[in-house]
């Protein structure tokens, strides 16, 4: 998902349920081939009035007095699960990629080679007609691989395989930072293989959970059918399809524990992986993923490996080998499959789960698969022509006014032990700032890319980034890599490197517009800015020192204390109803909240300061406004949205980030300076008695 966010604990090769699905998902440009009236793809000022429900009482419901008139506005297109003033930037940024990569593959011929390659990507990826004469030819040798299976003992090379070519097959593999030494670099393996978003899907009690299940098992059948099993067959195999991953799903841990990192690490003797799961070959399995004599490794979940021996052991042959072939399918991304398959996962995956009436135009995908393939080569192109050196400078500027801003609250904090407040200001110097694009690019020379052949693109990539991975283990730590593309639209903070990311493609009006005023900066950059920074100090990166080791650097004293004041939030969220039946997840969106809400504080103090120091008079009004109430609104702003209810409800059940309604009124309504810039009074529902503080 697109939301404003920091990465997952660590991302794995593979692994399903991990992740990936919460990293970033380009939102589209406008659908040329959409029956509706194209969205306009201009960006936003810095604060737009338009946008604005004046009727609305700014103390009682401050999102719809900032963004009430956004859904009028802005109504979802067809093709779209929700439109947010988040998706405007990234259908901007998608169209200039778009231009970018049409003009790459022209030039293709002339053989300029990280162009030729990304050019040749996209370009295989829009020809649908080449896909579709190809049909599942591309994937007949691996469909070949499953078939000639004749023992449970000849997994162990299949699954290894499976690993390099991100086919999410029972569990996942693949290397992270060691949590306790974070000079290390480590091997990890964790659960997975489960083809619904999440494990509760699989048990949720009620009838939207049912209606899930039931629309998931007729897509695994339609899926198999597609592959060419007779109908009743496909159905039966489907059924078994679902017992199995329920199985998975019985071991695995729920999202909510995955958040606090001493759960999903433990660091074993490599030995320990043929003790929980001898079905497997580890000692192969380890050889065969190109990292052999492993001693080591991050056993994220051992429960599940233990699960899933049990698991192996019961099912038979056939079912295991149907439950293959579905991974292996269900892992092709859909826009190199032949049209009937292509639409057949839009029907479940965005359809069904998120109400997307249309699937998005081939152009919008290929642009992001591009991206995603080769990202480094696309953003390397884009940040040529779309980053301006004045943006750099200002955010460079932006983050140290943020950091400092940061160093005063924690000084500020009276419950906190000196000792303890020592430490977290050494993490706050040790904070790297990553801005615009990495200082090196990626290497993609021992990556082939052949014009015409999408499902063999897809799978090299795939391949080259797991081989890249994979071989960073025993290395010393690249401290200046990038996770992200630079043409990603969103922001990132990273605990084992302690850094705060800042892609080029996020450094874009309305969050950074040099025509808008300082308060409206602060508003919507300064409070990202902040945001990340605080994950720093949330209830998951706080556990991490400024050298990104997990370490107890809290006195016991002040971290109870911490989390005390941390309920104040999980209570305050989880009373708000995002639809129907459904009230937000305050456990699991704890570490979003609460860097929702220190980002806020700290963009405020920030932009005091400025003010200050550039004689702002912050009772001027400017265009109706004063600058501290443009600062808000233009806060407020950054989370415009209109929301499908299924998008609703996925969320809500997937995302660790609260509704983007509530990512601006549960923060205002903490922070007293807002009450008092709208002239609200103590008990209105912003400016509530009972307001929470954690940073
Ligand atoms: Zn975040």
């Amino acid at each position: 998902m697109n939301r404003l966010c920091r990465i997952a604990l660590f991302v794995l090769l593979g692994g399903a349920a991990l992740a990936p699905r919460v990293a970033v998902v380009h939102a589209q440009a406008t659908n040329s081939t959409a029956s509706s009236a194209p969205q306009k793809v201009e960006l936003l000022p810095g604060l737009d009035k338009q946008l604005m429900d004046t009727t609305a009482d700014p103390c009682v419901n401050f999102y719809q007095y900032a963004c009430g008139n956004f859904a009028k506005l802005y109504p979802i297109p067809p093709d779209k699960s929700y439109y947010a003033s988040f998706s405007i930037v990234s259908d901007y940024t998608q169209s200039i990629l778009r231009g970018l990569l049409e003009q790459a593959a022209q030039k293709s011929a002339q053989h300029i080679a990280n162009e030729q390659k990304i050019g040749d990507y996209d370009a295989s990826c829009m020809d649908e007609d080449a896909i579709e004469a190809k049909g599942l030819k591309p994937l007949q040798p691996e469909l070949d691989r499953i078939a000639a299976l004749s023992s449970k003992m000849e997994l162990t090379d299949l699954l290894a395989h499976y690993q390099m070519i991100n086919v999410g097959a029972f569990f996942g593999f693949g290397e992270q930072q060691d949590f306790a030494d974070a000079r290390k670099q480590i091997a990890v393996a964790d659960q997975g293989g489960l083809g619904l978003p999440e494990r509760d899907y699989y048990f949720r009690a009620g009838d939207d959970a049912e209606k899930t299940r039931k629309q998931y098992v007729d897509h695994v059948a339609a899926m198999l059918q597609l592959l060419g099993e007779p109908a009743d067959k496909s159905a039966a195999d489907a059924q078994k399809i679902m017992t199995l991953e329920t199985a998975l799903a019985k071991v695995s841990m729920d999202i909510t524990s995955r958040r606090d990192p001493q759960n999903v690490y433990h660091l074993l003797p490599a030995a320990k992986m043929t003790e929980l799961t001898p079905a497997i070959d580890w000692t192969k399995l380890f050889a065969d993923t190109g990292v052999p004599g492993i001693t080591e490794l991050n056993v994220a979940n051992p429960d599940f490996f233990k699960g899933m021996q049990a698991v192996l052991e019961s099912t038979d042959l056939d079912t295991i080998k149907t439950y293959l072939r579905w991974q292996l399918i269900s892992s092709i991304p859909e826009y190199a499959l032949p049209k009937a398959l292509s639409k057949e996962d839009f029907n479940f995956n965005d359809h069904d789960l998120r109400g997307q009436p249309e699937q998005r135009a081939r152009w919008k995908r290929c642009v992001a698969a591009t991206d995603s393939a080769m990202g480094e080569a696309v953003g390397q192109a884009y940040v040529a022509e779309n980053f301006p050196a004045a943006n750099k400078a200002f955010m460079v500027q932006m983050v140290h006014d943020i950091e400092a801003a940061m160093g005063t609250e924690l000084e500020a904090q009276t419950w906190m032990s000196d000792p303890t407040k020592r430490t977290a200001e050494a993490k706050l110097h040790l904070v790297a700032d990553k801005i615009g694009y990495p200082d090196h690019w990626r290497d993609y020379s021992t990556l082939t890319v052949v014009r015409g052949d999408a499902i063999g693109n897809v799978l090299r990539a795939v391949d080259f980034e797991n081989k890249r991975e994979l071989n960073k283990i025993g290395k010393p730590v690249d401290r200046g890599e990038w996770i992200t593309t630079p043409a990603t639209v969103n922001a990132f903070y990273n605990p084992s490197m302690n850094d705060i990311n800042f892609p080029a493609g996020f450094l874009q009006a309305p969050y950074y517009d040099s025509h808008a005023t300082d308060a409206e900066n602060y508003g919507h950059i300064g409070a990202i800015v902040g945001h990340e920074l605080t994950h720093g100090f949330d209830d998951e990166g706080s556990q991490f020192d400024g050298y990104g080791n997990l370490s107890g650097w809290w006195s016991a004293d002040d971290r109870k204390k911490f989390d005390a004041m941390t309920d104040c939030e999980v209570q305050e969220y989880g009373n708000f109803t995002a639809v129907s039946d459904v009230k937000l997840n305050g456990k699991l969106e704890l570490g979003e909240n609460t860097a929702d809400n220190g980002g806020l504080r700290l963009a405020y103090s920030a932009f005091l300061a400025d003010a200050k120091r550039k004689g702002i008079d912050l009772d001027a009004k400017q265009d109706g406004f004063t600058p501290l109430q443009q600062f808000f609104l233009a806060f407020g702003q950054n989370w415009c949205n209109n929301m499908r209810p299924e998008e609703i409800r996925l969320l809500v059940q997937t995302d660790p980030h609260a509704i983007d309604e509530f990512r601006a009124n549960g923060v205002v309504q903490n922070l007293p300076a807002f009450g008092e810039a709208f002239g609200c009074k103590v008990g209105q529902p912003m400016m509530p008695v009972n307001a929470c503080h954690i940073w």
